[in-house]
């Protein structure tokens, strides 16, 4: 898959540029704040319709405009395609894929996939569990739009589910209309666990042997381990949500659920949030990435494109060359805050861009 060209309008402090892309490596050099995160968010903003790092739609629009428009000519191996994503200060979100606009979200995703690595993948093993949901989530939704709308429907359920226990505080007469929503926790959460169960059983996979090959032989292993009840199936885990009302109430929130998953990280069959340093720390976190992309080439057929925000500086060499092996038939983009391309990337000849005050010109 690949962009040809982006097209990014008041995107935060992007006014308007158009960026030419090259099929294989692009590289965004710049200084602090001139907007090549901006860049990479604004590509992320035709695959998944909204921002990766979590901003609200509003927040995306340039201080002093109006609207944001991104615009991209893209390609797979189901032809060419195009993907305008307008988002208005007022009124609604507006997405359109070769000129149709689009009812559902689930009709843009697929249309262009993206692997996202960014500094905070780096630390996806030793922080708190949010960052191992949305390594799952955003790759997932991308790849299986059965995943996508059990999400949804879990996300909505859950947030009415949550209002109602908060309600129930003051009103405990309320408390047996939670059935309804359990059903529908049931419903989507089951399908939730099952699609992260075979998904992080094939990266994990996967993992394994490219971090032996990047670390000379460490093992990593990792596993997903939902709630026990969640492996119970839907009788287990509508059992254990009724059980937990009365914590639940107490916590103002839903203590059951996919919502609060996780997938531990072993080092040679030790803990490495514990016992791991920040080296095979950071290692882990890389081949879980790289692995991550190899996943989604096999079940796209073709890769995906690889969108790398800062994480080359983060690296020591040795791990710096491990990265760029992966990008060969893969179209990359990477950024970095210095102003040349780094050297290790140099004999891969890339289309490289001074990235200053929002402005994008080749180098
Ligand atoms: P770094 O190397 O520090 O990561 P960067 O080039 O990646 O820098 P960006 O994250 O792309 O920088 O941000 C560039 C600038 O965009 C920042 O100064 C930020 O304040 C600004 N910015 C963020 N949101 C908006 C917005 N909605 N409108 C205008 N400018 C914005
Ligand atoms: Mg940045």
């Amino acid at each position: 898959m690949r962009f040809n060209n982006l097209l990014v309008e008041n995107y935060r402090n992007i006014k308007k540029a158009s960026v030419r892309l090259s099929n294989s490596l692009n590289v965004f050099c710049g200084g602090n704040a001139q907007g090549k995160t901006n860049f990479l968010e604004a590509a992320c903003l035709c695959c998944i319709g909204k921002s990766y790092r979590g901003a609200k739609d509003r927040e995306l629009i340039g201080f002093d405009s109006e609207y944001a428009r991104v615009y991209s000519a893209c390609e797979s191996r189901s032809g060419p395609r195009e993907v305008c994503v307008f988002i208005p200060r007022e009124g609604k979100k507006h997405i359109e894929v070769s000129g149709s606009s689009i009812a559902k979200m689930s009709e843009l995703l697929g249309v262009i996939v993206c692997t996202i690595f960014s500094p905070d993948d780096l630390k996806l093993v030793k922080e708190g569990p949010s960052l191992r949901r949305r390594f799952m989530d955003i790759e997932l939704c991308q790849l299986y739009p059965g995943y996508f709308s059990a999400l949804v429907q879990y996300e909505r359920a859950l947030a009415q589910r949550n209002s109602l226990i908060r309600q129930c505080q003051d009103n405990p007469a309320l408390f047996h209309s939670i059935d309804a929503w359990d059903e529908q926790l049931v419903k989507h959460g089951i399908k939730i666990v099952s699609f992260r169960t075979a998904y992080c059983e094939a990266v994990f996979e996967e993992a394994k042997s490219v971090h032996a090959d990047i670390s000379g032989g460490e093992r990593l292993s990792c596993s997903y381990q939902p709630q026990t009840a969640l492996l119970e199936g839907e009788k287990g885990f509508l059992r254990a949500l009724n059980e937990s009302r009365r914590e639940d109430l107490s916590h103002g929130a839903t203590c059951i659920g996919p919502h609060r998953d996780d997938f531990f990280v072993l080092l040679n069959d030790m803990d490495i949030r514990i016992f791991g340093s920040q080296g095979q720390q950071r290692t882990a976190a890389l081949s879980l990435k790289v692995a991550q992309l190899h996943h989604a080439t096999k079940v796209l057929g073709e890769p995906p494109v690889f969108l790398l925000d800062d994480v080359l500086s983060e690296l020591d060499e040795k791990r710096q060359k491990s990265l760029a092996e992966n990008f060969d038939g893969v179209q990359s983009f990477l950024t970095c805050a210095s102003e040349s391309t780094p050297s290790v990337l140099r004999k891969a000849n890339p289309f490289a861009y001074r990235v200053q005050d929002g402005e994008f010109k080749e180098i």
